[in-house]
């Protein structure tokens, strides 16, 4: 990245912008509007190029926070909102869809009815601009103004100049008025229709703005950076498609074919271009080409979609990537940590449930790669957990797609379990809809844990509980016992203490000088990472029979983490003084113990690096 003067670093997105934007400066061709006599007053050599994302990022260059007036690229956005305020029945009587392949101010009208051939050319927002004014009346204006600043993210004014310069001389935009009147296309007055058609055409934007208005169009309707929504996602498609055929009028066609993208042009030089789900892009520049569109705002537009393949037929294959990553049970596991024993059987029968990490959107190209990969485990499979915390969104018709699969799966004597599921999301109403009893838990982890004492209980999924109540267990019982006989485990009970603490107790903490090895003979414990004075992560949780505190002993280092109560818990515990003093007394005994440690530490950097590979995977 290189250096701006005060020292910031510039992004390699605007590096390139740069670039493209110093060869575009070159293009002198063209001339600026000036049929509206205030356009006439642009500086030529204004210049802007700005880029924003759905997810709120912008990459401006040039002159991009120079003002111009909107012109027809507000036909789209009031369009919009004849579509909110009168729904589409209402507008297609009036206002048809299809390309007029001519100028942008000709009086194209189907024959017979009269309607305008489309919103986009000037007759078709006139007749928009009308209905809309005829819905609100006097208040029509002000509202139109905050239905852009919804786009835009800020509040927009007009340039009164332009607006009165137009409106003095828009003598063939008056014509077309009265001919659409003629047709009972558009209601009287028609000078009131007419003036909101001149006042949005005189809102003040700049390039930013531009491509913001883009890129709320590009996220269904919401704008990225205010998260308000702005236009009901099944009219952004409407508004998107008119612009796809119509929006830059009689050169739409090759524009679709050389560019790829809907846009909309202006007469006072800019162009917006949306790539649907991904961004807006806005470029500024005066001077036009025969068609009244910008020179240098083709020319970019061209140039961006070719380098950054942004055609909308050049679709990214996203589906691919929609599972996250695949494993079973006998790879991954929960945090808990259990007796050797019980890992052990796990590693063994947790081959046959399955688990698949989704993420990013789920629509019906994704939908149909997790159906895939599912069906092509299921024959393998007793269980299959999906974990869908990574998903960002799902629609309507991938919930049904998934409430099939899961139906599909329990049909086939599968049991299916989710992790990470907001119980407000539509997924989860057809999923529960569809196959109760469905087991769902809060995290991966929860569910996982879930599946494993189902595994090791014999349980179902939903009952398995771990079994507290039967007392401390002894110590010929822990897997450190084993290798040692009768006399031997007496000489190292001699060692331990018995030790209880209660439900909610640390029982040690992150930085701590180690002092003793924990032999967990009732209850549990969890290892916490604190990620703020109230805010920790649950690396692991140790059930009865395991052992815990034995790193920082062997290295005899500080604690890596905290230790917590979660029941009322009992441990035999032999401290560090004692440890090297069984060593002195007892060498056999202690090689026994130390052989039991090498093996818990390297199942656990064992079932570390599983999960690391089940993640990268
Ligand atoms: N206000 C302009 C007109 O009606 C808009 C035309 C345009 O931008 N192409 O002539």
């Amino acid at each position: 990245m290189t250096q701006t003067p005060n020292g910031a670093s510039v992004a390699p997105l605007i590096e390139i912008l740069e670039v493209i934007w110093d060869r575009h400066r070159q293009d002198r061709s063209g001339e600026v509007a000036t049929y509206i006599p205030e356009l006439a007053k642009a500086n030529p050599e204004w210049f802007g190029i700005c880029i924003a994302t759905v997810d709120g990022a912008v990459y401006g260059v040039g002159d991009s926070d120079q003002a111009f007036t909107i012109q027809s690229i507000s036909k789209p956005f009031a369009y919009g909102m004849a579509l909110e305020h009168r729904g589409p029945k209402a507008m297609r009587a009036r206002v048809s869809v299809e390309p007029s392949g001519e100028a942008f101010n000709s009086i194209s009208l189907e024959q017979g009815t009269g309607r305008p051939l489309n919103p986009m050319i000037n007759a078709g927002a006139i007749a928009v601009s009308s209905m809309v004014r005829t819905s609100l009346g006097d208040s029509a204006f002000d509202k139109m103004l905050a239905w852009f600043g919804t786009f835009a993210g800020r509040t927009l004014s007009i340039d009164d100049a332009v607006y009165r310069s137009e409106s003095a001389t828009g003598h063939r935009n008056r014509a077309i008025a009265h001919l659409l009147r003629n047709f009972g296309v558009v209601a009287d007055p028609v000078e009131a229709g007419l003036d909101l058609y001149f006042r949005q055409c005189s809102i003040l934007v700049n390039c930013r703005d531009l491509a913001i208005l883009g890129a709320t169009l590009a996220n269904r309707g919401t704008n990225p950076s205010t998260g308000k929504r702005a236009l009901a996602p099944d009219h952004v498609d409407d508004v998107l498609s008119v612009m796809t055929t119509c929006g830059m009028y009689n050169y739409a066609g090759q524009w679709l074919h050389e560019v790829g993208l809907p846009a909309k042009s202006g007469v006072a030089g800019g162009i917006l271009a949306v790539l649907p789900g991904r961004m807006g892009i806005g470029v500024f520049s005066p001077r036009l080409d025969a068609q009244g569109n910008s020179v240098r705002g083709i020319g970019v537009c061209k140039e961006l979609s070719d380098r950054f393949r942004l055609h909308l037929f050049d679709a990214p294959r996203s589906g691919r990537a929609a599972v996250r990553s695949q494993s079973t049970l006998a790879r991954r596991q929960s945090t808990r940590v259990r007796p050797e024993s019980d890992a052990a059987r796990l590693r063994d029968i947790g081959a046959a449930s399955h688990i698949l990490e989704l993420q990013g959107d789920l629509g019906f190209a994704t939908m149909e790669v997790i159906q895939r990969r599912t069906c092509a485990c299921a024959s393998r499979a007793d269980a299959v957990v999906f974990d869908i915390s990574r998903v960002d969104s799902a629609d309507e018709t991938a919930a049904e797609f998934f409430g099939t699969l899961v139906s599909h799966l329990v049909g086939s004597g599968k049991r299916v379990v989710f992790a990470g599921l907001p119980p407000k999301n539509p997924l989860c109403r057809h999923i529960v809809s569809r196959c109760t009893p469905t087991a769902i838990y809060p995290s991966l982890d929860a569910a996982l844990e879930a599946c494993e004492e189902s595994l090791l209980s014999g349980l179902p999924i939903s009952a398995a509980t771990h079994d507290s109540s039967c007392g401390p267990i002894p110590l010929s019982r822990l897997d450190v016992a084993q290798g040692l006989d009768a006399a031997a485990l007496a000489k190292l009970q001699g060692y331990l203490r018995q030790e209880h603490f209660p439900a909610g107790q640390c029982l040690f903490k992150k930085g701590d000088g180690a002092q003793h090895i924990y032999f967990l003979t009732g209850g549990t414990v969890s290892v916490r990472l604190y990620t703020g004075p109230s805010t920790f992560q649950r690396l692991a949780t140790f059930l009865a029979g395991s052992v815990f505190g034995e790193m920082a002993v062997v290295d005899r280092g500080r604690r890596s983490s905290d230790i917590w109560a979660e029941t009322d818990v009992t441990c035999l515990t032999l401290s560090l003084d004692d440890y090297d003093r069984l060593g002195a007394e007892h060498p056999g005994i202690k090689f026994r113990l130390l052989e039991y440690l090498i093996r818990i530490l390297s199942s656990r950097l064992r079932k570390a690096n599983e999960q690391i590979a089940a993640l990268s995977g």
